[in-house]
C-alpha cells in the first residue's frame, strides 16, 4: 500500500451528512402536498422510527434538545430536582434539566468506555435525584442494565440521551428500547438527518401523553383530560408547553433517511475498525476500546493520545492534522466548566475521569461517505504525526 499522502485540497470534516435523489424528493413530495406541518410525514416518521428501535410510541421534536426538555417534564422533573448525567456530552444533555429548574449532578466517567461509570452514579444518587440522563457516548451503549436496575430500586426515571446511538445495540437489544425514554437526534452529524429534529421513544403511555402535550402548547382535546367541553371546536390548556413541532419536511427527510440507516452504520463500523487496526500498535495511542455488551454504531471515533508519550500530544497532534487539511474535533469539554455551569457554582466539581479523557482525545474524520482514499489519508496522517510528535 502506498504509505505517501497524497496532498489534500480541502479540509476532510468530521462528519457530514449523506442526502440522495430519494431523500430530496421526498421533501419535494411533502411541499406539493396540503400539509407542510402537523400532517401525515410526521406520523410516518414517528411510526418508522418506533419499529425500527422496537418501541411502542415515538413522538418527534423540532430538534433533540427540544426533545430532552420535553422528556424531562413528562418524567416530572422540577425545581429543586437533581438530575444525574455524564460531563462528556453535549450541553443539551444537562441544560435539559436547568430548563426545568433541576440541577444537574455530574457524575465521572470511566476511562474505558468513557461513558457514566454506574459505581459512582449509585453513590451520587440524594433523595433529591428525580432523573438520570446516560448519555451513549460515541455510540457506545451505557451499561444500561446497572442503570436501570439502580433507577428502580431508587424510583428513578432514565432518559437515555441516544444522540449518538441509534442503530446500536445493548446485549443485541436496540438503543430505544431499554430505557423509560430514550432521545435520538436527526441533526446533520448524527447517523441520520431531518435536518433539525429529535426524536423520544417510549413503550410508556403516560409519558407518551405528557410529551404530546408538552410539544404543542400544553393543549389537549382530550376529554378525559379537560375540566369542561364547550363543543367540537373545544380545547384547552391544561399545563405551559411549547411550540416544539417538526415541520413535514423534516419528517419525509428524517423517515427516507432512515431507510438507509443500516447501511450507514455497516460503513461506520468498517471505518473504525480500520482505524482500530491501523492503530492499536502505535504506542502512545489509545483506540476505543469497547464493552462486551454494546454493539455500538460510532457517530464518533475518539483517538487519544497518552500524555506518557507524547508532550502536550493531543494538542500539537490537533494542529499538525488540521494543517494537513484532516478536520479532527475535539467532544467535548466537560460541561462544568463552562462559564455559566461555574456560575451556577459547579467550580467544585472534581471528575478526574473526564479531565484526563478531556485533555487527551480527539475526535477522527468519521461518516458513511468517506471513500476509502480518505481512511487512508487519515490513517497515513495520523502515524506521521505520531511519529515526528514522539521524536520532538
Ligand atoms: C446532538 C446532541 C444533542 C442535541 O441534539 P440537537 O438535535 O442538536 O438539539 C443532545 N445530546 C447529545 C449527546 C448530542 O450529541
Amino acid at each position: 500500500m502506498k504509505t505517501a499522502p497524497l496532498a489534500r485540497t480541502e479540509m476532510l470534516p468530521y462528519g457530514k451528512q449523506a442526502i440522495d435523489e430519494d431523500d430530496i424528493q421526498a421533501v419535494v413530495d411533502v411541499l406539493r402536498s396540503d400539509y407542510i406541518t402537523q400532517g401525515p410525514a410526521i406520523d410516518s416518521f414517528e411510526r418508522r422510527v418506533a419499529d425500527y428501535v422496537g418501541a411502542r410510541y415515538a413522538i418527534a421534536f423540532c430538534n433533540g434538545t427540544a426533545a430532552l426538555h420535553a422528556a424531562c417534564y413528562a418524567a416530572g422533573v422540577g425545581q429543586g430536582d437533581e438530575v444525574i448525567t455524564t460531563p462528556i456530552t453535549f450541553l443539551a444533555s444537562s441544560n435539559c434539566a436547568l430548563y426545568m429548574g433541576a440541577r444537574p449532578v455530574f457524575v465521572d466517567i470511566k476511562l474505558d468506555t468513557y461513558n457514566i461509570d454506574p459505581d459512582r452514579l449509585a453513590h451520587a444518587i440524594t433523595s433529591r435525584t428525580k432523573a438520570i440522563i446516560p448519555v451513549d457516548f460515541t455510540g457506545q451503549p451505557v451499561e444500561i442494565d446497572r442503570i436501570a436496575e439502580l433507577a428502580r430500586e431508587r424510583g428513578l426515571v432514565v432518559i437515555q440521551d441516544a444522540a449518538h446511538s441509534l442503530g446500536s445495540s445493548y446485549c443485541h437489544r436496540k438503543v430505544g428500547a431499554l430505557a423509560d425514554m430514550t432521545m435520538f437526534s436527526f441533526h446533520p452529524v448524527k447517523h441520520v438527518t431531518s435536518g433539525e429534529g429529535g426524536v423520544i421513544v417510549t413503550d410508556n403511555e403516560h409519558y407518551y401523553k405528557r410529551l404530546q402535550l408538552f410539544r404543542s402548547h400544553g393543549m389537549t382535546r382530550d376529554t378525559t383530560l379537560m375540566q369542561k367541553n364547550d363543543g367540537p371546536w373545544y380545547y384547552e390548556m391544561i399545563d405551559l408547553g411549547y411550540n416544539f413541532r417538526m415541520t413535514d419536511m423534516q419528517a419525509a427527510l428524517g423517515a427516507s433517511q432512515m431507510k438507509k440507516l443500516d447501511g450507514f452504520v455497516r460503513r461506520r463500523r468498517e471505518i473504525a475498525a480500520r482505524y482500530s487496526e491501523a492503530f492499536s500498535d502505535v504506542e502512545g495511542l489509545i483506540v476505543p476500546y469497547q464493552h462486551p455488551n454494546a454493539q455500538s454504531s460510532w457517530h464518533l471515533y475518539i483517538l487519544r493520545w497518552d500524555e506518557k508519550y507524547f508532550n502536550d500530544g493531543r494538542n500539537r497532534a490537533f494542529q499538525a492534522l488540521r494543517d494537513r487539511l484532516i478536520g479532527v474535533h475535539v467532544h467535548y469539554i466537560p460541561i462544568y466548566k463552562q462559564p455559566y455551569y461555574r456560575s451556577l457554582g459547579y467550580s467544585y466539581v472534581d471528575c478526574p475521569n473526564a479531565e484526563e479523557y478531556y485533555q487527551t482525545a480527539l475526535t477522527l474524520p468519521l461518516f458513511p461517505s468517506m471513500t476509502d482514499q480518505d481512511v487512508r489519508d487519515v490513517i497515513n496522517n495520523v502515524k506521521e504525526v505520531a511519529v515526528i510528535l514522539k521524536n520532538d
